[in-house]
């Protein structure tokens, strides 16, 4: 039996310290803070040798902190913490045992501790830690002071079992309560009595148990240094989220600014998937295309961050590099995660680059290519598999959310041109003369950088309102999207480069078609998101808010069947779009009249605003709201669903291919009514609102 003891020991004594040597320099979230906890393994004491190993587990593989568990050996009135030393560097003792005595040295190191001013947490029967009654061995000690002195309490047995937890008064907005869950909490130990406590302590949960109430859990300041002590911990207890989190909670505040920074707080997954379709797939972004694609220039990606917020508030962040998610794969999508990951629709984003380099996806741009039978069966082949890899890449990146920071910046860069505004073949002559390029563009490159509280990137999330559209050849590619990521991740390794586009929708990067081109604007971009990263950053605060909505737009003109039969004897795609409404018709089928369009804002800590809008949003919108909300608003198009172009009211009354051409998405209309920009903008209101 001791033997076993023993072993248990050096097992967990060498994991700790293993992973600390191993893990120091090449994991990029180093630990933060050092803790000690201190157990024995002893009938009465809750089986803290079996709660507490995992426990610090869990907080060095979701927290970063270095945590050593050293499970003490001897009898009660001769004990000792094997390795005890390691607490003169340590950032924080957690103590755990009942009624042992240690030698002078061992107490000293404990005093000692407390004397720098470090922070100490007590669990349960750390309210008789060192409280020997007898059978003190010689050159050994008790300290039964240490209960009134340090945890600023006494110990008077016990009350009933089973004790309903809840909030002390005054103490409901204390950060260690934060994201802690109280309804209907019931631990099943019994109550501690523990009156008096210090008056000049922080009592944050009272237990009530049969006529007795007590104060289950409290902060305190003992000369100095800040001590956390609950009375909970039964083996039941750590079973519940809400006492973990307490516990958490605790350890942080009592660590303060060792803890790493404020916004450390954030929990943050990452994960990708190589999408480069293996078989020759259809290519979807021009209506010129003749051919299945013909080989890659370089991989394509779905890439997932998935963030936390300190209360719990989680939400997944997807890009891809293609075209844009169809309504069918977003809905599928959505309808899984919130199965497996229990994220609602609010909470996920599937941005994408609109890279015209990309394969075509299931249920969208269907009538614009000439697809045969076994094109579309290798189609919905594709898209059903990248469906699965989506909702696969969100639970991973869940399943692994270390401790992170956010930071928000801005940089900006010029190779978008209104392509509605300027002649193409100009270009390059009035960028050599310097003419002024007509507007509006927006050469925004909003920048959201994800670090481990040491620093390391782990992630860059950045947009730009401009279509991928340099290139146009048969190879595979993300266009300058897809060279920018790559650049990104070159120059800092190991990191995740996440490219969503803007509201770019009559924005192209001019000149193009060659590239040496593709190349130079991702390097442009690169270079603007690594000129944010190297200046310092807008800390975002722990603080998550998800709104989202379908906002119903009503279809403007729909096409007659006499205009359809005229344009159905044409060829090519419109051709295609006119017979496939046809047939509709002559089965008895009306056209829809509206589209329930997805609006989407989330609010990332105190001042950061982020609004996607599905479709191909033109640049009005991002200017728009950037004005009404403020420049910490980011605007993305493309997500969630790309069903058509979406116009604002200059554009769609300016008329041309932007404000309409629904024949490219096969929506049953020739354009939207007028008032597009009105319903959007007063969606969007909505949802700012919500999220204030
Ligand atoms: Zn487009």
């Amino acid at each position: 039996m001791r033997t076993t003891t023993i072993l248990v020991i050096l097992l967990i004594g060498l994991a700790c310290f293993g992973a600390e040597v191993l893990g120091a320099e090449a994991r990029a979230d180093k630990p933060v803070a050092h803790l000690v906890f201190l157990v024995s393994e002893d009938p009465s004491n809750y089986e803290a040798h079996k709660t507490i190993p995992p426990f610090a587990q869990m907080l060095r593989r979701e927290h970063g902190f270095r945590c050593t568990v050293i499970q003490g050996e001897g009898k009660p009135g001769a004990f000792r913490f094997p390795g005890l030393e390691v607490l003169k560097k340590a950032d924080l003792l957690v103590i755990f045992f009942r009624r042992r005595a240690l030698s002078p040295e061992q107490l000293g190191l404990i005093r000692g501790h407390l004397k720098a001013g470090k922070p100490l947490v007590g669990i349960r029967t750390a309210n008789h830690a060192f409280s020997v009654r007898s059978g003190v061995a010689e050159g050994y000690q008790k300290w039964w002071e240490f209960v009134p002195e340090v945890l600023g309490c006494e110990n008077r047995g016990y009350g009933p079992l089973g004790i309903d937890v809840s909030v002390a008064p005054k103490a409901a907005k204390h950060p260690i309560l934060a994201g802690v869950k109280l309804k209907k909490w019931h631990s099943k130990g019994s109550l501690y009595l523990v009156k008096p406590i210090d008056p000049k302590a922080t009592v944050l949960l009272i237990g009530s148990a049969g006529d007795k109430a007590e104060p289950i859990a409290w902060t305190r300041s003992c000369k100095g240094s800040r001590v956390f002590y609950t009375s909970l911990g039964c083996p039941d207890d750590f079973k519940l989220a809400q006492f973990r989190r307490l516990l958490v909670n605790g350890i942080r505040w009592t660590l303060g600014k060792r803890a790493g920074p404020a916004d450390a707080r954030w929990k943050v997954g990452t994960a990708k998937v190589r999408i480069t379709p293996a078989k020759p797939l259809w290519m979807a972004g021009y209506g010129s295309r003749k051919k299945p694609a013909e080989g890659t220039l370089h991989d394509l990606w779905v890439k997932v961050t998935t963030i936390e917020d300190a209360a719990g508030h989680r939400a997944a962040i997807v890009t891809a590099d293609h075209l844009g998610w169809p309504r069918v794969m977003y809905d599928r999508i959505c309808a899984e995660l919130q199965k497996r990951c229990k994220l609602g629709r609010s909470q996920v984003m599937l941005a994408s680059s609109h890279t015209h380099s990309g394969p075509v996806l299931r249920g969208a741009i269907y009538d614009f290519y000439p697809l045969d039978d076994n094109q579309r069966a290798m189609i919905e082949q594709y898209s059903l598999g990248l469906e699965k890899d989506v909702v696969a890449a969100v639970d991973r990146a869940l399943g692994r959310m270390p401790p992170a920071t956010l930071r928000a910046g801005q940089g900006s860069t010029p190779f978008a041109v209104n392509r509605r505004n300027n002649p193409e073949s100009k270009i390059p002559e009035m960028r050599e003369k310097g003419i002024p390029i007509k507007g509006p563009s927006d050469h925004d490159v909003p920048v959201l950088a994800i670090r481990s509280p040491r620093g390391d990137l782990r992630a860059v999330v950045f947009g730009y309102a401009c279509h991928c559209t340099t290139l146009s050849f048969y190879q595979w590619s993300g266009d300058y999207a897809g060279f920018a990521q790559l650049d990104l991740e070159k120059a800092h390794p190991g990191m995740l480069a996440m490219f969503y586009a803007g509201c770019g929708a009559d924005q192209n990067p001019l000149p193009r078609r060659s590239v040496k081109l593709c190349r130079k604007y991702g390097g442009m971009l690169a270079g603007s998101v690594g000129r944010v990263l190297d200046k310092s950053m807008r800390p975002v605060a722990p603080k998550l808010q998800t709104a989202f909505e379908f906002v119903t737009l009503d279809f403007g003109d729909q096409p007659t069947k006499e205009e359809l039969e005229a344009i159905s004897r044409k060829g090519g795609n419109r051709g295609r779009w006119a017979r496939r409404l046809l047939k509709k018709l002559e089965a008895g089928e009306t056209f829809p009249k509206t589209y329930r369009y997805p609006v989407q804002v989330w609010k990332l800590g105190n001042d950061q605003l982020w609004i996607t809008l599905g479709g191909e949003t033109v640049v009005d919108y991002a200017l728009k709201f950037k004005k009404r909300f403020g420049r910490n608003t980011w605007v993305a198009g493309y997500t969630n669903d790309v069903m058509s172009y979406i116009p604002s009211h200059r554009v769609w009354e300016e008329g041309g291919y932007e404000s309409g051409a629904f024949y490219v998405y096969g929506l049953p209309a020739n354009r939207w009514a007028e008032d597009i920009e009105d319903r959007i903008t007063a969606a969007v209101c909505r949802l700012v609102a919500k999220v204030k």
